[in-house]
């Protein structure tokens, strides 16, 4: 749909340039689902005298084609934020930082931490790639729409290249794009190793300001060759209140913290921090106790990062390919405040 839209879009010029608003960078962001489509139009100046007019049509070949979806257009105005220039650091070419995401155990939301937050950077202008090295349960292409992707390989200056799928502008390579779910057991030794060498040296990202990479849950051989393997610059760490005071969240710590690791943890997120209904938008229910996270960061010096609720649209947009940061500002907002952090401390320490 998404394709869909860009083509239609493709149809609408700018009376001053006389260029069409696609060609000519104007379109932002687009999300969309059967039953919503949002699209972000970013103009340069601001008040630009055809941005009303612009939208207009905008909105009218949209609902004349989707006339079942809920269709918002929105105007942003001023160039986008500047993008820093990659720096060649990685043996994976032209990315200039990559952050593991990583969990003490698996369900805490360590991928949708991962995709959401993916969904952040690039929002903030930044061009954003997720590795995704979750042997046991590689969500990412499902999360991103893309479950289907079957990439290709290309010849590039005499070196075999795999082209990554590419979703809300964000170039993503999974282990899932190579195996079957009923293959997960085979997998997880040495040939799982294998593809992942072949995902982290080979993957065609082209200049990239964050990988993402999204780790098995817990620690153990391989997450010890991935980060042999991939030069990592900081790594977060995802728990739920319940899950914090679990050996295994300090373990993780403790793994990248390791000398012959050494890398530096940037912080905790602690992920379904509490519950509102959405019936009673200002209560807050701590199931799982409060604060937990927070602590653990103090006792153990890593930083909190932030916190995200139990919200339905983050379930939701998972399952339906599209990440609920892309589409929902309250979760964007969320997200947002811990990117931003994570953004700063890498940049500090790089
Ligand atoms: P992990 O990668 O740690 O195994 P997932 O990211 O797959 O965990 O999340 C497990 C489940 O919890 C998924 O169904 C996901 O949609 C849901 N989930 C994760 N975070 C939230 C949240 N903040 N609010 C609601 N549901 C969430």
């Amino acid at each position: 749909m998404e394709n869909e839209i860009k083509r239609l879009l493709a149809a609408v010029v700018h009376p001053e340039t006389g260029e069409d608003i696609v060609t000519s960078g104007f379109i932002e962001h687009i999300a969309a689902t059967p039953d919503k489509a949002t699209v972000v139009l970013r103009f340069a100046k601001t008040r630009d005298p055809f941005a009303t007019k612009i939208k207009n049509q905008a909105e009218a070949l949209l609902k004349e084609r989707f006339p079942q979806a809920e269709i918002l257009v929105t105007i942003k105005e001023g160039g986008r934020p500047p993008r820093p220039e990659p720096k060649e650091t990685t043996t994976t070419g032209g990315i200039a930082h990559v952050i593991a995401v990583a969990s003490g155990k698996g369900g805490v939301g360590k991928s949708t931490v991962t995709a959401n937050l993916a969904v952040a950077l690039r929002n903030m202008g930044f061009r954003v790639g997720i590795l995704d090295a979750d042997i046991y349960g590689p969500s990412q292409p499902k999360m991103f729409g893309v479950e289907d992707y079957l990439p290709d390989a290309v010849q590039e200056e005499g070196q075999d290249r795999i082209v990554p799928a590419e979703s809300m502008d964000i170039a993503l390579m999974s282990i899932g794009f190579f195996i079957k779910p009923t293959d997960a057991l085979l997998w997880r030794g040495a040939m799982a190793v294998n593809a992942l060498k072949q995902m982290i040296h080979q993957t065609r990202w082209g200049t990239l300001d964050f990988l993402l990479a999204d780790l098995p849950p817990g620690t153990g051989d391989i997450h010890l060759s991935i980060i042999g393997e991939l030069k990592i610059d900081s790594a977060v760490i995802v728990s739920t209140p319940q899950q914090v005071a679990v050996a295994d969240v300090l373990r993780g710590v403790e793994m990248f913290r390791n000398p012959n690791v050494n890398i530096p943890v940037a912080g905790v997120i602690e992920n379904m921090a509490w519950f509102t209904p959405e019936e009673l938008p200002d209560n807050r229910y701590y199931l799982f106790g409060k604060g937990g996270a927070r602590k653990f960061a103090e006792e153990n010096g890593v930083d909190f990062l932030g916190e995200i609720p139990i919200v339905r649209s983050i379930m939701e947009g998972s399952d339906e390919g599209h990440p609920a940061a892309a589409i929902d500002p309250r979760v964007e907002a969320s997200y947002r405040g811990i990117a931003e952090r994570i953004v700063e401390k890498v940049m500090k320490s790089s």
